[in-house]
């Protein structure tokens, strides 16, 4: 395939543009801002997972608590009931009775008075660590809003870069014949590029040197003719 040497360099620009996109992409990606928003988002959804769990072992132990009260309640109740019943005088047999339960109510209001004290203890330290949670996640969101801001102006303008690279890429896409842009594209082969110097006997696509007697046909051929590198398949363009 013919085609005029400027027009041949302007590929060697096009290539040197599209290596830039892919560059500049590839730093989009793996901008260390952008990973640090992933892990504060990260953080911040198991914080909050976190929290609920918290909550709901907290509320689980005020309901535990209520029922405990209740209990003690009830058990004061019937102590109270049992005194007045002594009071009212009742028979000898029935004050033992009586006196034995109270012993009885005594032992077990103590003891469900220790397992509420337990549970107290428990909440307490379920309210605090529900404190610090929250106050983590406040400091972690606030961490989060500065890094989004350090992302958007670093990508703005790694942005902006790939856009004005993409536009340039359309501009000489744009302005090549549909021929030679298919011959361009489908000479990306091998190493992904698809057109390189040739300087010295050397391919810049792969960076091998030709066989001798190959780069010294290549180098007697007009300067228009269009030709392909035999080891990765990039178009050559001599005499640059
Ligand atoms: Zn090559």
């Amino acid at each position: 395939m013919k085609l005029a040497h400027e027009r041949q360099v302007e590929l060697l620009r096009l290539q040197d543009l599209e290596t830039e996109v892919i560059q500049v992409r590839r730093r989009i990606r793996s901008s260390p801002a952008v990973q640090r928003v992933d892990q504060l988002e990260q953080k911040i959804q198991d914080l909050k997972a976190e929290l609920v769990r918290t909550r709901t072992e907290s509320e689980d132990l005020a309901r535990a608590i209520r029922r405990a009260e209740e209990d003690v309640g009830r058990l004061r109740e019937r102590k109270r009931h049992d005194e007045k019943m002594l009071d009212s005088g009742v028979s000898a047999k029935v004050q033992r009775e009586l006196a034995h339960e109270s012993q009885a109510l005594d032992r077990r209001i103590k003891d469900m008075e220790d397992a509420e004290l337990e549970l107290l203890e428990d909440q307490e330290n379920s309210t605090k660590k529900m404190e610090d949670l929250k106050a983590d996640l406040s400091t972690t969101e606030e961490q989060r809003g500065v890094a989004e801001e350090d992302r958007d102006s670093e990508l703005a303008e790694l942005t902006q870069q790939r856009n004005d690279l993409e536009a340039q890429v359309q501009g000489i896409t744009g302005g090549l014949e549909p021929e030679v842009l298919a011959r361009y594209q489908s000479s990306r082969n091998a190493t992904g590029v698809a057109a390189a110097k040739l300087a010295n006997g050397q391919c810049f696509g792969c960076r091998l040197s030709l066989p001798p007697g190959t780069a010294a046909e290549l180098e007697n051929k007009p300067l228009d003719e269009l030709e392909n590198c035999e080891e990765c398949g990039c178009l050559l363009v001599r005499g640059v």
